[in-house]
């Protein structure tokens, strides 16, 4: 409901200037599900990633502070579920990969992800960073989003302060033939909101 009142005034077609990249965005219109039913289990990772998601933005945007955690298959009974959301701060996140509670083994590449969200900014402020995966070093793993999915070799998915469900593939995941079109793994919208 919060979410709901929050993207009203947002749609408010107001328009800001943000600091940090120095642009001006005007405000897109963004359609909100609420009360998204949270599921025990999913029928695949996307689903879980949109179930775990959708089941904390709200709160995330309330505090203006990320939360993360991971989405995985269960080989035991080919399920999909979501590890609880960890709490971060304004722009940092983290959740151990210990939290999957499958041996790690049997945790096989392709298999698992992680998610996060962006939580935004005071009410009226938009920073298009938010809307977007960060990046870091894809080399060494540190520092961005991408960064960290492309080292360890996991997808990331992404809701942001807009209302957007994002799926980073890194380059190992994508298939053989859609790699060297993506050099730096590819980037999706995959729902809203
Ligand atoms: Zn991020």
């Amino acid at each position: 409901m919060d979410l709901l009142s929050d993207a009203a005034v947002l749609n408010a077609e107001k328009i800001t200037s943000d600091a940090s990249t120095g642009q001006v965005i005007t405000l897109p219109e963004i359609t909100v599900v609420a009360d998204v039913p949270l599921k025990t289990k999913y029928p695949s990772l996307d689903d879980a990633a949109f179930g775990a998601l959708a089941h904390i933005i709200d709160k995330s945007i309330k505090e203006m502070v990320e939360y993360a955690g991971w989405v995985y298959k269960n080989p035991n009974d080919s399920n999909f579920y979501f590890t609880p959301p960890r709490k971060g701060k304004a722009d940092y996140s983290f959740a151990p990969k210990s939290d999957i509670p499958v041996t790690a083994n049997l945790l096989a590449i392709g298999s698992y992800g992680c998610y996060h969200t962006h939580g935004g900014r005071p009410k009226g402020v938009v920073v298009q960073t938010d809307e977007e995966f960060s990046i870091g070093n894809i080399f060494t793993g540190e520092g961005g989003d991408k960064a960290k999915a492309t080292y360890g070799k996991y997808f990331c998915y992404l809701g942001t302060p807009q209302g957007q469900i994002k799926k980073y593939t890194p380059i190992d995941l994508l298939p053989a033939t859609q790699q060297s079109q993506n050099p730096t793994g590819l980037v999706e919208t995959i729902g809203n909101f």
